[in-house]
């Protein structure tokens, strides 16, 4: 390999949250080997929203350099320890899927196991009873985990931000530090080699022209590059995920506590969420056109939200599925150009980062595309879209709700095979389906399908061989070892001020 590898040219089209992040992580994690270069309009703006991440962005955030006490203070982010689901599985019932286990393996077996059988027995409480991270959340109590094997390791957490500071966030970090090069315009033409149709420049309305090797496709719900220029089909999945809208409305804070979580509550036709930040409250309606009209939609959630509204309701429509392929020809979609799908477990930023990791793990050596890295990377993203679609729709599906034509049509649609699949292993026996990397491991599909009411016909018979008074004894010990921890643990405000404090006080 020569001393100075050629670099590769990369542009990144759009500036919302999944192109800042794109051109920060590629400037930083690719270094020497690229030049990125950043196009946005601020005419055509941002979609703005996008508030609740996953813990998976802590890492992305760290890996960029980035101090997280900053970054927390200038998007005015809080803590979240997972998402506190209220009327879903049943009108009037609760529960949490947490950032975190429930219980722990015995002799090889699940936790769960152990937590069927007591109930079985009329014996055990909740199963978020027996989760620090539930725990925690319920109180309004917040720490963060410990590295260790202790019961304070069992949680992780993620942050809820203000959508419209996170990526002028990113852009001060990349432009300052990393050396991105940013343009202000608008995107007219794209131009393509005629024999190979690989983009190779960007014309903007200033008839400024942007030439490079490789084109990260961050517009939006334009998708001008990937679904625009090279016309890559659209998957759609709404027959699933009917939701296609939103009204979202920010309102000022009535409690004096801040939740270390989120919270999704369902609607007669869809559902709403509230998204506690430092300063607000993000609140919106998520709701399907074919069961609610925008008028109506934007009253409901006006009567809704808590605090005085800051701001009239603003609507947002969108489409569920993906592009077929996200990575075509030498055009990368991310974000919200690649596909989207509905935001009620915050996978959205999640499913950027992601792409934008296997981008980088496979990214195109001395400017040439591998077909074969691109199949993988294709093959990656699918991979990632198609657990989440499957864990989404579970939410919806599997709930007795009967008491509008939406919760019915959700109730007794048919779902994906692999869905399916997975629900039936988990009912004959209460097993989840296994992968070693992607999203949502057994903790949260355990805590949804208990938190639903979907309860397996039996469970590990390994689960019945310990004395029942010890397991017993053992579960109500874990409660009172949790309990004892969230009693230690400072409020959620508390913390917050308290780092507030420190990042004032630092030399
Ligand atoms: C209702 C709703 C709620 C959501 N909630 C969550 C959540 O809680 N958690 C989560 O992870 N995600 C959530 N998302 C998704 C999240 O908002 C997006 O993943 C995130 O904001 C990334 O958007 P983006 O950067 O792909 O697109 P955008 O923010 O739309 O950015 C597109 C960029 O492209 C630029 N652009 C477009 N066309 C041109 C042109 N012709 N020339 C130049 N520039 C151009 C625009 O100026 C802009 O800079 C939600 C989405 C919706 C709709």
């Amino acid at each position: 390999m020569s001393d100075n590898p050629p670099k590769t040219r990369v542009v990144v089209l759009g500036g919302g949250t999944a192109g800042w992040m794109s051109a920060a992580a590629l400037a930083k994690l690719l270094g020497p080997l690229v030049s990125v270069t950043l196009v946005e309009s601020e005419d055509i703006g941002i979609v703005g929203v996008g508030e609740a991440t996953l813990p998976h962005i802590r890492g992305f955030v760290e890996r960029l350099g980035i101090d997280e006490a900053t970054f927390m203070q200038a998007t005015h982010a809080t803590y979240k320890l997972g998402i506190d689901f209220r009327d879903f599985g049943r009108l009037g019932e609760r529960y949490v899927h947490p950032f975190g286990t429930f219980g722990e393996e015995v002799a090889g077996v699940p936790f769960h196991h152990y937590w069927l059988e007591l109930q079985r027995q009329g014996l055990a409480q909740e199963i978020g009873a027996y989760s620090l991270a539930v725990a925690a959340s319920l109180a309004d109590k917040f720490q963060l985990p410990t590295a260790d094997a202790a019961l304070t390791s069992t949680y992780g957490y993620a942050y809820q931000f203000d959508a419209t500071l996170f990526g002028p966030f990113l852009r001060e970090h990349a432009t300052g530090t990393l050396g991105v090069e940013r343009l202000e315009g608008k995107v007219i033409e794209a131009r393509q080699d005629p024999e190979s149709g690989d983009v190779t420049t960007l014309v903007l309305e200033s008839g400024q022209e942007i030439e490079g090797d490789l084109f990260v496709d961050c517009s939006g719900f334009h998708s001008l590059l990937l679904g625009g220029t090279l016309g890559e089909e659209w998957e759609d999945w709404s027959q699933w995920l009917p939701n296609d809208r939103a009204a979202a409305l920010p309102c000022a804070f009535v409690r004096d506590e801040i939740e270390a979580y989120t919270r999704c509550i369902g609607m007669p036709a869809g559902w709403r969420w509230r998204i506690p930040l430092q300063h607000r409250v993000g609140n919106g309606y998520v709701f399907a056109s074919q069961f609610i009209s925008e008028d109506e939609a934007c009253s409901v959630i006006k009567a809704a939200v808590e605090g005085e509204p800051l701001a009239e309701p603003r609507v947002l429509r969108f489409r569920t599925g993906r592009r077929k392929a996200s990575w075509r020809k030498n055009v990368i979609g991310v974000g919200l150009s690649s596909g989207f799908l509905e935001p009620l477990e915050s996978t959205s930023i999640y499913l950027s980062q992601m792409a934008i990791t296997y981008l980088i793990e496979l990214f195109p050596q001395a400017g040439r595309i591998d077909p074969r890295d691109r199949d993988e990377f294709n093959r990656l993203v699918d991979l990632e879209y198609d657990r989440v679609r499957d864990f989404l729709i579970l939410h919806f599906h599997a709930t007795t709700r009967n008491d509008s034509e939406y919760w019915n049509y959700l109730r007794t649609m048919p779902v994906p095979d692999s869905l399916a699949e997975k629900m039936a292993l988990w009912r004959e026996a209460g097993r989840v389906e296994k992968y070693s990397d992607g999203l949502f491991y057994d903790a949260s599909w355990i805590a949804v399908y208990i938190g639903q009411g979907v309860l397996p016909e039996r469970h590990d018979t390994r689960a019945q061989l310990p004395d029942p008074d010890q397991i017993a004894r053992a579960m109500k010990g874990l409660r009172a070892a949790i309990e004892s921890e969230v009693a230690a643990m400072p409020g959620h405000r508390a913390f917050l001020a308290a780092n507030a404090q420190r990042l004032a006080t630092a030399p």
